[in-house]
């Protein structure tokens, strides 16, 4: 945690398919490491209750859940995994996936989020991007990957309404991985970006136990 009591954080950043939740998942299982993403929390809502209805009435047509509602579950997420000390703020960097997806989510958040790192993922290749989302959704059968034109839906979003978010963070902050390559290659550079952060909180620690 910082000194002002905002949480530490990197942003894994980039447009739908690109890999996001892989290398996050991958992260989460390294001590030091809590990944959060939103696409997950949302999917975890009971679909029947009054929220889990209006997530999907947006995420079935591949539209941005309104900021309010986002910023308020993705909220509740994070403190519920604080309680349980899943995610150890003192000690673990958070791995941020899928927030901000705009700006103004990018300001709501920062009141409680410390930005160190953003990881971009990039891939300038689109069909392939739309391949690997069409497998996944064979795979995870998700509703918002279920046909060709939400996905390319989504792309637009993405384009219009996430990309601007990098204009939020300097540029020093900005770490373009191309995300095409293997997913052990894409992680060994990912961890080049995050391992320093995170090793600057685990020194910070070990000195405050001296
Ligand atoms: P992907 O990994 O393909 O980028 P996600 O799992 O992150 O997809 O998100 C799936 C869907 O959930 C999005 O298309 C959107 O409808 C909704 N969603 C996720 N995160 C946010 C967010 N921060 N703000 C608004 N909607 C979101």
């Amino acid at each position: 945690m910082s000194q002002n009591g905002r949480y530490k954080a990197a942003l894994l950043f980039g447009a739908p398919g690109v890999g996001k939740g892989t290398q996050g998942k991958i992260l989460g299982l390294v001590p030091g490491f809590f990944h959060l993403s939103s696409g997950d929390v949302f999917r975890s809502i009971d679909i029947e209750s009054d929220e889990g209805q209006v997530i999907y009435k947006y995420i079935s047509k591949g539209e941005l859940v309104p900021d309010d509602l986002t910023v308020k579950i993705w909220r509740k997420a994070l403190e519920a995994y604080i309680f349980l000390s899943r995610f150890k703020p003192r000690e673990d960097l958070l791995i941020l996936d899928g927030i901000p997806r705009n700006v103004h989510q990018a300001e709501m958040i920062s009141e409680v989020i410390d930005v160190r790192a953003v990881v971009h993922l990039t891939c300038l290749d689109l069909d392939q991007m739309v391949d690997r989302i069409k497998r996944r959704a064979i795979r995870e059968s998700r509703v918002d990957d279920a046909n060709e034109s939400i996905i390319r839906h989504r792309f637009n979003v993405y384009e219009q309404d996430t990309a601007p978010v990098l204009n939020c963070y300097p540029d020093e902050m900005i770490n373009s991985i191309d995300a095409m390559g293997s997913p052990a290659m894409v992680l060994t550079k990912v961890l080049e970006v995050v391992g320093p952060v995170q090793e600057e909180i685990f020194r910070a620690n070990a000195a405050a136990k001296q």
